[in-house]
């Protein structure tokens, strides 16, 4: 039997599927600076994507951040099998399970016992949502309800769920939905080392940042639950990185004006930074931390938030009011949390840590001699992610360079005029290669 081709999907997923984060209509338009190619994928295997007419992509940025060890991998892929003969789905509430209490056990061993629960949702978006919700009533089952009020970083990204929103600064995002979203959250400076002044390191930045927080608490901090935060690199802003600096000042000012500090470890976590926790490296704890994309490896939604003794403590009473009433239909999904199982198996059997030391460092490398090239600023990495933005007038910059790179075997969908490579962890030293010359061919092509 003939497998159906690229162009039979391509026209019935126009037909049928509304794809996220697109202007649909950049897809039709094919031949147009503005086209946005829809590709096919018949199927994955390690860090590749193969399409129905055979060709293959190389996934430079994990399919959205959350794939870790390669597509189709064995050793998730038979967690996966066995669960699926024990138990699919069984609801939460009232009910448990081996893996649900496992990974939650586990997690909370991770963070040296400082975050002891783990609430569980399907996406990252929810995560935050329910980090907020549980700072704010935890504010209030303490008798402080006037601490109602939330803050996060210029360039932050928290989700696109009307309340997620409120914590997220992407205008392209944001901007359309204003009127629905909540006014409680205050926008900060970021710590975005790029904003540096003659003269300035990224810690200078970091304490500069780091003022406007605590003039800001000193101010209004009797009315504030919690700042959010994407530690060490606001990933959506177009990978800003800044200095563990920011994080330990903050975590002091939050602790001076009892305000709760939210590490939002979406992308960062997983050992994306370098670290496990990209917090560690600043040698603090957040009090609540939300997880997502790569804690299931890739394979499932899954989102998880931890929270301290403290807030878990807050909740317990014979009062029904007092208890956090969220929940999802999937929360705590028994295969969602086997996949994360076997993906946390795989970082201490293969000790993905050490080795991803070498390969960030082989990035790179391989990048470095972009830092020569006419267009190309603030060529920067922490750990597994790379970035630099390109100086380019162009507006249809980046889906010009996400097509050059695809015709270069390559999967590299640049944020605004920033490219990043962001990919899985079982990425070799071939595949490394070839990312950065895809990167090298489409910039030359796309600018
Ligand atoms: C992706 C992301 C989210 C949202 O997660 P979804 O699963 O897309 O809802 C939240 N915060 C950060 C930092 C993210 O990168």
């Amino acid at each position: 039997m003939d497998q159906p081709s690229n162009s039979a999907w391509l026209a019935r997923s126009q037909a049928a599927v509304w794809h996220p984060c697109t202007q649909m209509q950049h897809h039709a338009q094919n031949g147009s600076p503005a086209h946005l190619p829809l590709v096919p994928i018949a199927r994955g295997q390690g860090a590749w994507l193969y399409d129905f007419d055979g060709k293959r992509y190389l996934d430079g940025i994990s399919s959205w951040w959350t794939n870790l060890f390669g597509h189709a991998n064995p050793r998730i892929n038979t967690a996966l099998r066995d669960q699926l003969e024990t138990l699919e789905h069984v609801m939460l509430a009232g009910f448990t399970h081996q893996p649900v209490v496992e990974l939650s056990e586990r997690l909370s061993a991770l963070t040296g016992g400082a975050l002891g629960h783990a609430f569980y949702a399907s996406d990252g978006a929810s995560a935050t949502e329910i980090a907020l919700k549980m700072s704010f009533h935890y504010w209030r089952n303490v008798g402080r309800p006037e601490k109602a009020g939330f803050l996060c970083l210029a360039g932050s990204y928290h989700g696109e769920t009307v309340g997620a929103l409120a914590v997220t600064d992407v205008a392209i995002f944001k901007d359309a939905y204003a009127p629905l979203v909540r006014a409680a959250a205050h926008v900060l400076p970021s710590p975005d080392f790029r904003l540096a002044e003659a003269g300035e390191s990224p810690a200078d930045v970091a304490r500069r940042a780091a003022a406007a927080l605590e003039a800001h608490l000193e101010a209004h901090g009797e009315r504030i639950a919690a700042l959010i935060v994407e530690p060490l690199v606001q990933g959506a802003a177009g990978m800003a990185m800044y200095d563990p600096e920011y994080l330990r000042l903050a975590r002091a000012l939050c602790d001076r004006h009892e305000v709760h500090l939210i590490c939002d470890e979406i992308a960062v976590g997983c050992g994306r930074t370098g670290s496990f926790f990209a917090h560690e490296q600043a040698a603090i704890r957040p009090d609540l931390m939300c997880l997502s994309k790569g804690i299931s490896g890739g394979y499932l939604p899954l989102s998880i938030v931890l929270c301290s003794d403290t807030i878990y403590a807050a909740f317990l009473d014979d009062s029904v009011a007092r208890a956090f009433l969220h929940s999802h239909s999937y929360t705590g999904n028994p295969l969602a949390c086997r996949a994360a199982l076997a993906t946390l198996d795989i970082f201490q059997s293969d000790d993905v840590l050490a080795a991803n030391r070498v390969k960030s460092a082989k990035i790179g490398a391989a990048l470095a001699p972009l830092a020569d090239h006419p267009q190309v600023r603030h060529l920067r990495q922490r750990g597994m992610i790379a970035a630099f933005d390109v100086a380019t007038e162009d507006p249809h910059f980046s889906r010009r360079f996400y097509r050059a790179a695809l015709e270069r075997e390559a999967l590299i969908r640049p944020i605004g005029n920033t490219v990043y490579l962001m990919p899985p962890y079982i990425v070799s030293d071939d595949e490394i290669a070839h990312l950065a010359t895809a990167i090298h061919g489409a910039l030359d092509a796309a600018s």
